[in-house]
């Protein structure tokens, strides 16, 4: 049995939006099982909620948007993939401002964070999305595919024309522990010769080099380098992970992403929902043991229960 967790209880975090350079509050409050990650903007009269679900994702350029106009919630997928890295299915994210904060521009805040606060498994067992047949979604020379497989494993291939960059390709085998140690301190990045056309569109307002790596044309300017040699394709995996979580259920199947981003995750996620044949939605109890073994957290993070 494996069963869906949630918070042990609320804890609150501060930082700025990537995008929209406004420092945000958010409590992430525990919930019920079978009620998934809610976004909930306390800042607006009528406090809308927006469920984390593949339909609901609005924008996908530069970063995953929940809904849309001033409703929207922006840059969710480093928090959804953290969630989902450490097996937690329901929370209650109330936000003050449009974006979640950016942290380091990895997920590695958020897990230290969870970590002090601690998980608590819910009496109603995990779902799993198991996938049947092959779905893909092609967009000019970039691609994604969805393919059966016993338990979550990621294949990435970035493509940059770039001399640290270049081509890198990683396969991660999804657990809860390779997550935390192999992807969750994967920082997002950009290059510097896209700043200004990112800051005319108004986006990275509250980029820096605290928050993301930045390269110049030949190299990376922050002062420690990088936590990975391929960190860049370690990110790729972080975003993919956290934009396929808005399946809205943990996942047993095969991605395989060629130059992907934000936007062929959503198309890919959509267009297995509208593929029925393709998928089937069992309890964890029916599934093989490594599916369910990947999701056992380390000692020090080890779920009470309710
Ligand atoms: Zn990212």
């Amino acid at each position: 049995m494996l069963n869906q967790r949630t918070l042990a209880k609320t804890v609150t975090v501060t930082g700025l939006g990537l995008h929209s350079g406004k420092r945000v509050t958010m409590h992430m409050h525990p919930t019920d099982a079978n009620t998934g990650i809610c976004f909930q903007r306390v800042d607006l009269p009528h406090r809308p909620i927006l469920k984390a679900d593949a339909t609901t994702v609005g924008a996908t350029e530069n970063n995953t948007t929940l809904g849309s106009g001033i409703e929207a919630v922006h840059t969710v997928e480093h928090l959804l993939s953290v969630f989902y890295g450490l097996g937690i299915d329901n929370v209650l994210c109330e936000i003050d401002g449009p974006e979640v904060p950016i942290m380091d521009g990895s997920g590695a805040s958020f897990v230290f964070l969870l970590k002090e606060t601690g998980i608590q498994t819910l009496n109603k067992s995990k779902q799993f999305i198991v996938v049947l047949e092959p779905v893909e979604v092609k967009v000019e020379d970039k691609w994604a595919r969805l393919e059966p497989a016993s338990r979550l494993i990621i294949d990435s291939t970035i493509v940059f024309a770039h001399p640290v960059i270049k081509t890198q390709n990683k396969v991660f085998e999804f657990s809860c522990e390779n997550f935390i140690s192999e992807i969750s301190r994967a920082r997002t990045f950009g290059l510097l010769r896209d700043v200004d056309m990112l800051k005319r569109k108004g986006l990275i307002k509250g980029g820096s080099l605290d928050n993301a790596i930045v390269l110049n044309d030949f190299q990376v300017m922050n002062n420690d380098g990088l936590r990975f040699r391929d960190e860049f394709v370690r990110h790729k995996i972080l975003d993919t992970i956290g934009d396929i979580s808005l399946l809205g259920h943990e996942i047993a199947g095969k991605v395989t992403t060629y130059k992907s981003g934000h936007n062929l995750h959503n198309l890919l996620c959509r267009k297995l929902m509208e593929t029925p044949s393709a998928y089937e939605l069992v309890s964890a109890s029916s599934l093989e043991k490594e599916a369910v073994e990947a999701f056992e957290l380390p000692q020090v993070m080890a779920p009470s229960f309710h």
